[in-house]
């Protein structure tokens, strides 16, 4: 099968990347860069496009990027790298020739908003038919980039919508000074928190009680490659595992498996001045999301328990 991947140089793109090559597809990626088996975004708009057999989107400016301070710039830049990518996407399947059988678009499960229910919210379930709680910047951010996803021909394309939850990849630890420095090798959210844990400075995010939908890499990369295999797979599919967890509980398997203690909470207000009001939902809120369909539809989750993803991911070496 050939396969095209939009961000296929980032942690999910690489990950699915590396699956089809290992059972021999043919991967192509679009990427700002160019290179060897890529195409850039300029190349692509020029088209006419290549013949592939499946299409997926994974390209996104990291809205969590520690490195950067949230700016208008920066937001621009979010929006633009969803928004604009799929459009350009979507443009040139729908112009070519020789379309492919199925287009992967994903997004995030902050599509599903929050309820803004003050300090002692309740979390009701959410599945792939649910409306959103209430519309913050995330959500109307997701809701943009599903928009610029549905303008393609469905009736010449399959066209499969996938929102996921909290991609959780490998964390290693091998030297003395890897256990404060160099954790973990992988991307994705735990290598962002991981040297706060390692120092001791975990801590829940407010109260705790706000749900995390969490998938690990490889049901990540299990759920995209089902999707383009199975014929019958069309829609909307929620990538979070069946087993979500809240704030508190994840903190508390992580610092365990990491072997230290979690005794702080970062205060709400510290969280806003940190990385902003409007990206601190993304921290602060949750989205109680089930994976309903991506069950009804067959997919078994390899690791469907927050302990059983731990373990496997990661791995330490005192
Ligand atoms: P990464 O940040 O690892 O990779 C995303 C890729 O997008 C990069 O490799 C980059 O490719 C491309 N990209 C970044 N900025 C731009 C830009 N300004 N314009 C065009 N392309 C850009 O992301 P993930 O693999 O973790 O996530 C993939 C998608 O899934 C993203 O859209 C993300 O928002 C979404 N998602 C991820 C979650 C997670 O927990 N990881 C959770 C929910 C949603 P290059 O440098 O080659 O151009």
């Amino acid at each position: 099968m050939r396969v095209l991947i939009g961000g296929g140089s980032g942690f999910i793109g690489s990950a699915l990347a590396d699956h089809l090559r290992s059972r021999g597809d043919s991967v192509t990626i679009i990427s700002r860069s160019p290179g060897a088996n890529r195409i850039t975004w300029t190349e692509l708009q020029r088209g006419p496009l290549p013949p592939f057999d499946a299409v997926v989107n994974l390209a996104g400016q990291h809205i969590l990027d520690p490195r950067r301070r949230w700016t208008e710039q920066y937001k621009e830049e979010v929006i633009r790298s969803r928004v604009d990518t799929t459009k350009a996407l979507v443009d040139v399947l729908n112009r070519s020739r020789t379309p492919p059988s199925v287009f992967v678009s994903t997004a995030g499960k902050c599509f599903y908003g929050t309820s803004g229910a003050g300090p002692d919210p309740t979390y009701p379930e959410l599945t792939e038919e649910s409306e959103p709680m209430g519309i913050d910047f995330p959500a109307e951010l997701v809701a943009q980039w599903e928009a610029a996803a549905e303008g393609v021909d469905s009736s010449r394309i399959r066209h499969v919508r996938v929102r996921i939850g909290v991609v959780l990849g490998a964390v290693e630890r091998k030297s003395l000074i890897g256990k404060l420095w160099r954790v973990g090798r992988a991307r994705g959210f735990l290598p962002i928190i991981r040297l706060p844990f390692c120092l001791g400075l975990g801590a829940k995010l407010g109260h705790g009680r706000q749900p995390f939908p969490w998938i690990h890499i490889k049901d990540m990369v299990g759920i995209l490659v089902a999707v383009i295999d199975d014929t019958s797979a069309s829609g909307r599919y929620n990538a979070v595992a069946p087993g979500i967890v809240n704030n508190a509980e994840f903190t508390e398997a992580f610092a365990k498996r990491l072997r230290r203690p979690v005794v702080w909470a970062v205060p709400a207000w510290l969280i806003k001045g940190l990385v902003g009001v409007e990206r601190a939902s993304i921290l602060l809120e949750g989205q109680n999301v089930k994976p309903r369909r991506t069950l009804e539809q067959g997919y078994k989750f390899e690791y469907a328990s927050i302990d059983a993803a731990l373990d496997d991911l990661v791995q330490i070496s005192f």
